[in-house]
């Protein structure tokens, strides 16, 4: 039956059969026991599917992943820890030492740090592109090594829109994937998918879990992407793999298995980077009431982003809802019915009037956290962004003074209250 993203949200990837248990069932077991020797030997070739040991595949993780995958419109998808694992994953499963990746300038910070910092010290390399670059310049980044395209749906925290036809256009010409980190629009606000991009990840942690329970992430696959007219740049997908008796990823598991089978067998057996099936539970949990909480974080976004674009000490707002903002025009495109529920502002004064703010809010907790039940708020040149120089900050679309504001589901006329009481003990100047 093909259901509504509302409905999947609260029954997908789980139907439990006759007298079978209605929740997702916690399979707390690292280890699962077989007949024989033989059994046993046919997972380890890839030759047959079940679970062996809890590092590489977990049922509860599976069962959530599934629903994950429904919501999106993937082939196939895998929970991972947290949201950095997910990016990785995602990018080392296609690219090595001596690869290269083009990625989006507006990302969260710390997938900016696993880029340009870690995996750089690997060997992979990011050329970073402006999101609102034309065509042109978008075309000029890539190179013959070039692997992988990145960005954001909605930038953390400079809330840009990303162009997702325009970024998938430009992967595909180059003959190469691009990977959607759909964290803060989540499938309920936009599926890139249904706009070309090939894979999308998650940190669950934020407005997928929703409640501030558990770190993870999510990696989904939509199956669409070709591998095999390339089998140069992507050998790991379309040549033998040695360490699993010489299969061929593609060949045995086809487009829609291929990617997720290869970073489960590969990346999962050899990083561990696994979600626990406890916290996979308190996810489902989350997703099911996802598609009603994205509808008031969104409510309650808008009413915040319009009160302070009338405040006299408010410098600038950014939230794609608001008719004048920059991003307004692609957020009509791709958000149709909302964004998030997190607003950028600046307080006029600078990087101290931002932190006199911060100090004086009474309800909005002050946390790195964002995408939350509970409203929180954070000044990230001086917390997550804080290893980045002023050039850096520029182009990640940070401001010194730029407040991150993540309205959670209170009721607006509190948030509202609580940032005006803030913003009476901010300085006039
Ligand atoms: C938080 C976040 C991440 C990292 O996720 P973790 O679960 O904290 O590891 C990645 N991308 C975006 C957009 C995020 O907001």
């Amino acid at each position: 039956m093909d259901l509504h993203i509302n409905s999947i949200c609260v029954q997908g990837g789980y139907t439990p059969g006759n007298g079978e248990p209605r929740q997702v069932p916690i399979i707390q077991s690292t280890t699962f026991k077989y007949a024989t020797s033989e059994d046993m030997g046919k997972l380890f070739d890839l030759e047959a599917s079940g679970y062996f040991y809890s590092r590489l595949q977990n049922p509860t993780c599976d069962t959530v992943a599934a629903k994950i995958c429904q919501l999106e419109g993937g082939s196939a998808a895998m929970l991972t820890s947290s949201g950095q694992a997910a990016s990785f994953y995602s990018i080392f499963n296609i690219a090595s030492c001596g690869d290269h990746v083009v990625s989006s300038s507006t990302i969260y910070g710390g997938t900016y740090n696993l880029f340009a910092v870690t995996m750089k010290r690997m060997g992979i390399e990011f050329t970073f592109v402006e999101p609102d670059c034309t065509e042109e310049e978008l075309a000029a980044a890539f190179r013959p090594n070039t692997k992988a395209v990145f960005g954001e749906t909605i930038a953390n925290p400079a809330l840009a829109v990303l162009d997702i036809e325009k970024f998938a256009k430009a992967a595909h010409d180059h003959g190469v994937p691009l990977i959607i980190d759909n964290t803060f629009a989540t499938p309920v606000n936009c599926r890139p998918i249904e706009w070309g991009a090939d894979i999308v990840i998650h940190s669950t942690t934020k407005y997928m879990d929703g409640h501030g329970s558990a770190v993870g992430g999510a990696i989904v696959d939509s199956g669409h992407f070709d591998w095999t007219k390339y089998p140069d740049k992507f050998p790991g997908l379309c040549t033998p793999d040695e360490s699993y008796h010489g299969v061929v990823y593609t060949e045995r598991f086809g487009l829609a298995g291929a990617y997720i089978t290869k970073a489960t067998a590969q990346l999962m057996r050899d990083f561990g980077s696994i979600q626990s099936p406890q916290n996979a539970y308190l996810l489902n949990l989350g997703l099911e009431s996802l598609h009603v909480r994205m509808k008031r974080h969104c409510e309650n976004g808008q009413a915040v982003a319009e009160y302070l674009q009338n405040h006299p000490k408010v410098a600038w707002v950014t939230y794609s809802g608001l008719p004048g903002d920059k991003y307004h025009a692609l957020a009509r495109k791709y958000l149709p019915n909302g964004g998030c529920g997190v607003v950028s502002f600046g307080v006029k004064g600078g990087r101290k009037a931002a932190e006199t703010f911060m100090k004086h809010l009474k309800l909005a907790a002050i946390e790195t956290h964002v995408a939350d039940a509970r409203t929180c708020c954070l000044h990230p040149a001086s917390a997550t962004h804080r290893q980045m120089n002023d050039e850096e900050l520029a182009a990640a679309g940070v401001s010194p003074d730029l407040v991150r504001f993540s309205c959670g589901l209170e009721d607006s006329r509190d948030l509202i209250a609580d940032i005006a009481q803030a913003l009476d003990a901010v300085a006039v100047g």
